[in-house]
């Protein structure tokens, strides 16, 4: 008989990465477009697509209320995904595992129910300037809220040493930032904010995709992510938190099953994970991610990560060939982002649009980061293993017929 361990073992050496195989899972590919805006959101394979279809044609039911044979199934696939979430970050147990709407609403979640509570006026909550607006505006309006202050931090490990203190409540960083890819020092920052009493939060919105995360093993607070970057649908989050601060929160949004008891004077919250769960979740989301991540699991990560890593060298050598370039992204990153000196950033993403060429320019939600890399903007392409070199030369060709027009 075959161990559970075994089986793990024999999965692991069963995986492989193939980019055309991987690339052929995904029907929105098969046209003449190219898609490089995968840091806004993921295409989705079919695998994804199909459950989603047959949960909305076959099996659709309500989750953890009606007793019929449809509702116990979907029931089970959300205590599994639950499950499956739980082991892809290395979560300790499943209820630790938060359903919400997106990386967004489950940092405000933390915001309001963690933080709200406990900040006093002159407390502190650092915040690095690589952030997403959706890792900086829940703690600006927690701030206000309560009287405590927002600091800025660079996101450099000296700099927090000297900015922390004990009046530091929480650190909120980026995994990875949806600009410049850089990915802080997690390991580091979080010993140096467990070591100032304080609690880490980790938007991994970007870093999930690319990067395996542990957050027992770097000792981490809170993790957010949104399933439509990790190839699943639109509209689900996770919230990871550690059950002891979880289980102490209190509830931000009241109705459904977030209850076990209530009269027209008071109520008794349900346990965790149910209690942050108000409402119908996202069961067509929730059925997608883990048909994604069934799907994900079949892939060598390490072997699609080093072919990210060469597509995204040769991007940058091709991306080099324009003289007046200049990029703000690390090397190697899939996220790369850049300007030409004389060419505004939309006018390149209209003209790269009508050679059906997708990427995204603008402020990429991250203000404050703009104005510390002295622009308005950037023009931004965001690579995922279904890309290929092909892609690449698309890109090329239409930057080299867009930047024409202007001489
Ligand atoms: N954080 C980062 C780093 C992101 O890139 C994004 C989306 O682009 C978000 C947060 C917000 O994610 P969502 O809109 O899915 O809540």
């Amino acid at each position: 008989m075959v161990t559970g361990m075994e089986l793990q073992d024999l999965n692991l050496r069963n995986k492989y990465f193939d980019a055309e195989q991987f690339r052929a899972d995904f029907p929105a590919l098969n046209n003449q477009s190219v898609y490089l805006d995968s840091a806004a959101t993921a295409l989705k394979p079919q695998a994804m697509i199909d459950a989603t279809i047959q949960y909305y044609a076959h099996n659709t039911a309500t989750a953890e209320r009606s007793l019929h044979h449809n509702a116990l199934q979907v029931t089970q696939t959300i205590h599994t995904t639950r499950e499956n979430v739980a082991n892809l970050i290395h979560a300790k147990h499943s209820h630790e595992i938060i359903w919400t709407r997106g990386t967004t609403e489950s940092i405000n979640l933390i915001a309001q129910s963690y933080a709200r509570p406990l900040l006093q006026p002159g407390d502190e909550i650092i915040v690095s300037e690589l952030e997403h607006h959706s890792n900086l505006l829940p703690w600006l309006i927690v701030a206000k809220q309560t009287g405590a202050k927002v600091i800025q931090w660079s996101a450099d490990i000296d700099e927090l040493s000297s900015l922390i203190s004990s009046r530091t409540k929480i650190v909120a960083v980026t995994q990875m930032s949806n600009v410049t890819g850089f990915c802080p020092d997690l390991a580091q920052i979080s010993q140096l904010v467990h070591q100032n009493n304080a609690i880490l939060v980790v938007d991994g919105a970007q870093g999930i995709v690319h990067q395996p995360i542990n957050v027992d093993k770097l000792n981490i607070d809170f993790y957010a992510f949104s399933a439509h970057k990790l190839y699943a649908p639109t509209g689900l989050g996770v919230l990871y938190g550690k059950a002891t601060l979880l289980e102490q929160m209190s509830v931000w949004q009241g109705g459904g099953k977030m209850l076990k008891t209530t009269t027209f004077s008071e109520f008794q919250v349900a346990q965790l994970p149910y209690k942050f769960e108000a409402g119908t979740q996202n069961i067509a989301g929730i059925v997608g991610l883990n048909a994604s991540l069934s799907w994900l699991n079949k892939w060598d990560e390490v072997q699609a990560d080093n072919y990210l890593i060469q597509l995204s060298n040769y991007a940058r050598s091709q991306l080099k060939q324009f003289d007046d370039i200049q990029f703000y992204s690390v090397e190697g990153s899939p996220i790369i982002s850049f300007n030409f000196k004389h060419i505004h950033h939309n006018d390149i993403a209209i003209l790269l649009g009508d050679q059906n060429i997708a990427i995204r320019t603008g402020e990429l939600c991250a203000q404050p980061l703009m104005n510390k890399l002295g622009c308005h903007g950037v023009i931004r392409i965001s690579l995922m293993p279904y890309n290929n070199q092909q892609d690449i030369d698309k890109l090329i060709t239409a930057l080299n017929n867009a930047i024409e027009i202007f001489a």
